[in-house]
């Protein structure tokens, strides 16, 4: 059966519907998420360890599936449409390391292009492309093993963009990083058209990415709305244990 294609406005890109989902064991991974996302969003996936934001990403990538419903730009996902998930959602994962196991850099940067049926010379081009906007194109020809962590970030990102997704996930984009190439990083990724959803406990990245947020709380959105407010509902930045300097001073 051909995936359903259902109207909606062009600007809408992800829609999520009441996704349930049990991992096998019996833990609860998700208790009713609806989600939306626009283009030109950016929306920053808050919440504690354990409260279903992964589960709800590979939701969106189509390597979960439970109940309830998923839009992707105008197409409902299902098993049948999975390879058109994918070309509109680019996922830069946590650890690079898991994304990058080609030679060179070029050659990881083109593996996803390839792997679309893209021809050569357009991967090529996509690949130089690719690394300009990531400020990579002189590593090219290096293994990326012998790169950074921040250069690996910046090589995976490439790969990402080389399949000129839609829309980009970002898990954490800035752990492991030295605040110089975090820095970097989140200039790049503010540079970027597409729409984002940025899993992350860094305040700071989501306070420069995000023009929204989600708090998941067991399973659920517990609010969706400005990110100050959010920050502010769940005190999510003011139950810092005390410093050093104030622990004496008291
Ligand atoms: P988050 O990304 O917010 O840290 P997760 O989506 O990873 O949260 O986890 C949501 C819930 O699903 C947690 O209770 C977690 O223990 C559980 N969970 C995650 N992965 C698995 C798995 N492979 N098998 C069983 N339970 C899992």
């Amino acid at each position: 059966m051909e995936a359903q294609r259902v109207f909606q406005p062009i600007d809408l890109l992800i829609q999520a519907r009441d996704l349930h989902y049990t991992y096998p064991d019996g833990t609860p991974g998700l208790r009713g998420v609806s989600f939306t996302l626009h283009r030109d969003e950016a929306v920053a996936l808050l919440g504690a360890n354990g409260s279903g934001k992964t589960t709800f990403l590979l939701h969106l990538v189509g390597l979960l599936q439970g109940q309830g419903k998923i839009v992707i730009c105008g197409e409902v996902l299902g098993k049948k449409n999975l390879e058109f998930a994918r070309r509109k959602i680019g996922v830069l994962f946590q650890d690079s390391d898991d994304q990058l196991f080609m030679p060179t850099v070029a050659e990881d940067v083109a593996f996803g292009a390839l792997n679309m049926g893209l021809d050569e010379p357009d991967v090529r081009q996509r690949v130089e492309k690719s690394l300009r906007l990531v400020g990579m194109q002189d590593a090219a020809a290096r293994p990326p093993y012998h790169l950074s962590a921040g250069e690996k970030r910046r090589v995976a990102l490439a790969g990402v963009l080389a399949m000129d997704p839609e829309i980009i996930v970002l898990d954490e984009p800035a752990t492991f990083l030295d605040p110089p190439s975090r820095s970097a990083l989140i200039e790049i990724l503010r540079g970027l058209p597409q729409a984002k959803v940025i899993i992350t406990h860094d305040l700071e990245l989501a306070r420069c990415l995000a023009t929204r947020a989600v708090f998941f709380e067991q399973g659920r959105i517990a609010l969706d709305g400005a990110l100050e407010a959010i920050i502010k509902r769940f005190e999510w930045d003011t139950s810092a244990p005390r410093r050093q300097s104030e622990r004496a001073a008291s």
